[in-house]
């Protein structure tokens, strides 16, 4: 399998929001398998796929023994928080010191279209919030303060 190329900041498709799925089809499950092999290939552990430039509600990751792949994903509990300094594939060589939930339960459909609820905590809390955040279009970069977001425009000429 040759691994997708992977969408880099300021691509503006990484800005759009994704639609939902209405169904689960082999169409689905071939594409969440070409993001996971991607993710790995990468070295990421988590992956959304406005990355490989698709606006569709798709995100897999990989922390430890947890395999996550999963369509519509929402978060419908949170608990705690906790800070962290995030990279992004999308944004190679930036780290942004991120303020996410550290305990969350995320809802969605599992790659055989059955509705799962997938509890985590700790890296795999903040991979799955860093995912969901792709889908509607948000990148650590929006968690920097206003003047270091002023300094990240400028370097990038935008
Ligand atoms: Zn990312």
């Amino acid at each position: 399998m040759e691994p997708l190329a992977i969408k880099k900041y300021p691509d503006k498709i990484l800005r759009k929001k994704c639609v939902e799925l209405e169904e689960i089809t082999d169409k689905e499950r071939e594409l969440l398998g070409k993001m996971f092999f991607t993710m790995r290939h990468f070295g990421g552990i988590g992956l959304a796929a406005p990355q490989i430039g698709i606006s569709k509600k798709l995100i897999v990751a990989k922390v430890d023994e947890h395999t996550v792949k999963l369509a519509n994903p929402e978060i419908i509990k949170i608990k705690g928080t906790d800070n962290m300094v995030e990279g992004c594939l999308s944004i190679p060589g930036v780290g942004v010191d991120v303020e996410r939930a550290y305990r969350i339960v995320v809802k969605g459909l599992s790659e055989n279209g059955q509705i799962v609820e997938i509890k985590a905590k700790g890296l795999l809390a903040r991979v799955l919030q860093h995912e969901i955040d792709h889908l509607s279009g948000k990148l650590i970069i929006d968690y920097l303060p206003f003047w270091e977001k002023l300094k990240f425009r400028v370097k990038s000429g935008r």
